[in-house]
């Protein structure tokens, strides 16, 4: 596909949540199960600001059948259209099915930008997608926007270990797509830009069924979700544990001071390259980013690319026993020690004994 000009819309992939328990029932339904990912919306927020520079729709394309709820909430962030693709309900989840059916209904309807969130799935999916059509893929944008001159997307990312950032675009072929990561954009409803504006318009519904031309090898009995599968980047607080922490049973203290406080464990590159924790907990720039209330770093330099993946949190505590690392430039509360003198002392304290 290489003529831009016949390419129109804006597409954005809108994932679910997957959901514990057996499948519910049978056929395309067992698709709407979980809820939708805020990526999602936040995505379609960007696709708003890039449909009005472009002058073209905004299309929320889900697979399986989408509820009342859902229709009002995409009308509401500006999809002038919901495409619901359905296939074989035997292949959910599976990324190679998923790939087949939306490269097929890209390949058909032309969109021009096609938007996902850089999340597991999204990450595994797009790049499928992106070879199936023979087209670029941008992993991992911090900004888009658009060329209006040429129509063209300008999708910058960081690049050479974050210390530039690279403006990438796709002149020769189409869709042009990217992926971003959860929080780097904000949602921003397309209704309420002005306090007068109508109700937004209900989107169409358009329902496209594809064969995707693989054979079932394996089916979906019960879907099972393990500690791992906890997502950081929705808690308000993060206590992250570095290389500093020296063993992995370091993460076992880490955990505490994360219990106490009510919120969850991440952790540094560092200390998921020694395989003291999944990579499920990684923040920075090739892990999760993260806007916490409060982030503590117990035992973490501070690497620009581990920055760049924290340094939106309200309110950042860094304990490391070098006074010189770089993490306490970034942190509002700097505590210089041993984390293993000091974490069960912050615990003792939340714990009602005496602060010393
Ligand atoms: C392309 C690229 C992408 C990357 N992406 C990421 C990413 O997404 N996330 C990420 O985190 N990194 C990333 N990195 C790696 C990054 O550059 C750093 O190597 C990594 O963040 C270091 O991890 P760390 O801070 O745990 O370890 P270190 O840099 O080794 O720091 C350990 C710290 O612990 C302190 N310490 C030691 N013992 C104690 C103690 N007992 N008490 C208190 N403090 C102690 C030390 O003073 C030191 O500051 C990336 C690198 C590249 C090149």
């Amino acid at each position: 596909v290489t003529d831009g000009r016949t390419h129109r819309n804006i597409w954005v992939f809108m994932e679910r949540r997957l959901a514990q328990g057996p499948p519910a029932g049978v056929g395309p339904n067992r698709l709407q199960r979980g809820p939708i990912h805020a990526v999602s919306f936040e995505l379609l927020s960007v696709g708003n600001r890039l449909k009005r520079s472009l002058g073209e729709g905004l299309v929320a394309v889900f697979f399986g059948e989408v509820g009342g709820r859902e229709r009002a909430e995409c009308a509401e962030f500006g999809a002038d259209e919901i495409l619901c693709l359905s296939m074989d309900p035997a292949l959910e989840r599976s990324c190679e099915a998923m790939a087949a059916v939306l490269g097929r209904a890209a390949e058909e309807r032309g969109p021009s930008i096609l938007l996902a969130g850089a999340t597991m799935l999204g990450r595994s999916l797009m790049p499928l997608v992106a070879v199936r059509l023979g087209t670029g893929l941008t992993a991992d944008c911090t900004e888009l926007a658009v060329d209006e001159e040429k129509g063209l997307l300008l999708q910058t990312r960081p690049a050479f270990g974050g210390n530039i950032l690279a403006t990438i675009v796709c002149p020769g072929t189409r869709p042009q797509m990217a992926t971003v990561r959860p929080h780097v954009f904000k949602m921003e409803k397309a209704a309420g830009e002005e306090a007068s504006s109508p109700a937004p318009a209900e989107p169409r519904v358009v329902k496209a069924d594809y064969e995707t031309g693989l054979i079932r090898i394996a089916e979906v009995l019960e879907t099972v979700l393990e500690g791992e599968e906890t997502d950081i980047t929705e808690s308000d607080v993060i206590v992250a544990g570095g290389r500093g922490l020296g063993k992995p049973e370091g993460f076992e203290l880490v955990g505490e001071l994360a219990r106490r406080l009510g919120g969850v464990v991440g952790a540094s590159r560092g200390a998921v390259d020694l395989g003291w924790i999944g990579a499920a907990r990684q923040v920075g720039q090739t892990g999760h980013t993260v806007n916490p209330k409060l982030y503590v770093a117990c035992g973490i330099s501070g690497a620009i690319q581990h920055v760049a993946g924290m340094k939106g949190a309200e309110l950042i505590v860094a304990i490391n026993q070098d006074p010189d690392a770089p993490i306490f430039q970034f942190a509002d509360y700097g505590i210089v020690g041993d984390l293993y003198e000091i974490v069960p002392r912050v615990i003792g304290a939340l714990d009602g004994g005496a602060a010393d």
